[in-house]
């Protein structure tokens, strides 16, 4: 049998810090003290329970959305003051959803993720990224298909590959993965780490903590509004801080096979189970 093959190290880079983050929207506190560092190199999922604030903070971690206290620096400098055109070619946002009216084709909308490259150098590769980008989110036998008419899955795959296409350092992934089968739910996220690899910085909201167990090399936990804790999954994905976050009693086993760890919500029998409240 041969030795494991070690991973290669990848040069792991801070490119985001944010500092004792707030957001307050009508007067209610959405986010709260968040202190967070987005590294290159490296997965970070983000989790925690509905309304916890990880579509707030993701916004501010990708400079859409101004935070009412703290700051965001991308390496020393603040977001707030990198404009939107080399923002786009720094970071690629993928939303919880995407609404596009008129009918484009899903090469198209790849297409649009090479938008802030044009009239520099890179553009020259658009025709080869579109492709690459088709091929790794698997829509390449979409591509002439309507965005409109799409499955879930299939405009969350597609607009994973505009994503791709942009080509950016830093990946904002809102639940890439919510509307996915299983297999693609195992290709995004390996894409995602693949970008990891090669020395992006990817941040990915999940509500599979077995996913986040998989995946990533950190999970930040929030719940409501705050950080409760942020680490490597097998220090994070505790059962007594799960069960507390997530108001409902969690078991974390590890597989009996592959030694990965395993989250699961602890099921009460029907006739036990009362009214949530
Ligand atoms: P998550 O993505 O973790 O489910 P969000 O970040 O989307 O949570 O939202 C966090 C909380 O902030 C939720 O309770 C949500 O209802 C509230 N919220 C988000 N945006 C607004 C807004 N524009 N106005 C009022 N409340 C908002
Ligand atoms: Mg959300």
């Amino acid at each position: 049998m041969s030795a494991p093959v070690a991973a290669p190290s990848v040069t792991r880079t801070t490119v985001l810090t944010a500092r004792d983050v707030g957001v307050v929207i009508d007067r209610a506190t959405i986010l709260g003290g968040v202190d967070l560092e987005v590294r290159t190199g490296e997965v970070l999922a983000l989790v925690g329970p509905n309304g916890a604030g990880k579509s707030t903070l993701l916004g501010v971690l990708a400079g859409d959305r101004v935070p009412t206290s703290g700051s965001v620096e991308w390496q020393g400098e603040a977001l707030a003051a990198v404009g939107v055109g080399e923002l786009a070619r720094r970071r690629g946002v993928l939303l919880q959803e995407t609404h596009l009216s008129f009918p484009f084709r899903v090469v198209d909308v790849v297409r649009m993720g090479r938008t802030p490259w044009r009239g520099t150098e890179r553009a020259a590769h658009d025709d080869e990224r579109v492709a690459q980008a088709l091929l790794a989110a698997d829509v390449l036998d979409l591509a002439t298909r309507r965005f409109p008419s799409l499955s879930g899955g299939e405009k969350a795959r597609a607009s994973f590959a505009r994503v791709l296409a942009q080509e950016p350092v830093l990946l904002l992934l809102d639940e890439p993965t919510a509307a996915l089968d299983i297999r693609h739910q195992e290709h995004v996220l390996a894409q995602a780490r693949l970008r990891a690899r090669a020395g992006d910085a990817v941040v990915v909201v999940l509500h599979d903590l077995s996913l986040a167990a998989a995946h990533a090399d950190r999970v930040a936990v929030l719940d409501g509004g705050g950080l409760a804790a942020v680490g490597p999954p097998t220090q994070v994905l505790e059962p007594d801080l799960l069960s507390r976050v997530y108001r409902h009693p969690v078991d974390v086993i590890a597989h009996p096979v592959t030694g990965d760890l395993l989250v699961l919500p602890r099921r009460a029998a029907v006739h036990d189970t009362e009214p949530l409240r």
